[in-house]
């Protein structure tokens, strides 16, 4: 079984220790690609580095919409010669997130529509984070057309996720469909066109069951791929080929 992994963060100070390991449980996992997300500048690069150092690693540099607060120009600046890496396949994560509020609403709606402008300028397409705010994301992206779209550890309703669908846009599950009181999650597991679904860790955060409230990492991928499997009926090896199959399409990965 080949896996790939749409989000992780390996620059997170929680693989400081052991990233090699981790890097390594997850190929013996059948995960043989992964996509590392920067969160700011800083982490954007060390995930541009780290593309650089592991050939199955792939990366996404973007300011978080938790950090908008602290996405000047400069910063937005800084962020386009590193967008232009031959390792760079995506613009996030972005977005906005109306249930932590950690940067003013207009602030984060600014910083978002900015990564959009910086991913059609360098035909990428946008990892998308976006928390109880997906009437307004989903018309922000409508009106500033980025060139695709990762919706991240998809947390809407399957309304959300049909619309997400219809517009082209991938929806990108991770570890809490795994979670015995996700039901909107386990729905849209079963609802998802299988060419539209993707499947990711979110590592270190949102370890799947059996591993909840612990860190996460790549290699638990197969619990989030399996769960999935068995909400739709199918073999696991189907949802992560298509997943995989997926994954390369939208971040132009071969
Ligand atoms: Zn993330």
């Amino acid at each position: 079984m080949e896996l790939f992994d749409s989000h992780v963060h390996l620059d997170d100070e929680a693989f400081a220790a052991d990233l090699a390991a981790v890097i390594d449980r997850a190929r013996q996992a059948g995960v043989i690609d992964m996509v590392t997300v920067g969160i700011d500048v800083a982490s954007s690069r060390a995930a541009v580095d780290l593309a650089g150092r592991f050939s199955t690693v792939h990366a996404a540099v973007a300011v978080h919409p938790h950090e908008a607060g602290r996405a000047g120009p400069k910063a937005m600046a800084d962020l386009g010669p590193l967008a232009a890496h031959a390792k760079v396949v995506a613009v996030g994560e972005t977005g906005l997130d109306y249930a932590k509020d950690y940067a003013p609403r207009e602030v984060q709606r600014r910083v978002f529509i900015e990564h959009i402008w910086l991913s059609r300028e360098r035909n990428l397409p946008l990892i998308v984070h976006c928390r109880e705010a997906h009437a307004e994301v989903l018309e922000i992206l409508e009106r500033e057309q980025p060139v695709g779209v990762v919706m991240h550890a998809f947390s809407g309703s399957v309304d959300v996720a049909r619309a997400c669908v219809e517009r082209g846009y991938f929806i990108s599950l991770a570890g809490p469909v795994t979670f015995r009181n996700a039901r909107a999650a386990a729905q849209v597991a079963q609802e998802v066109p299988l060419g539209s679904l993707l499947v990711e860790t979110d590592a270190p955060v949102l370890a799947p069951e059996p591993f909840r409230g612990r860190r996460n990492e790549p290699a638990y991928l197969p619990h989030i791929v399996q769960r999935i499997a068995d909400l739709r009926g199918c073999p696991p090896e189907e949802i992560a080929a298509a997943t995989a199959a997926n994954a390369r399409r939208v971040y132009a990965v071969n």
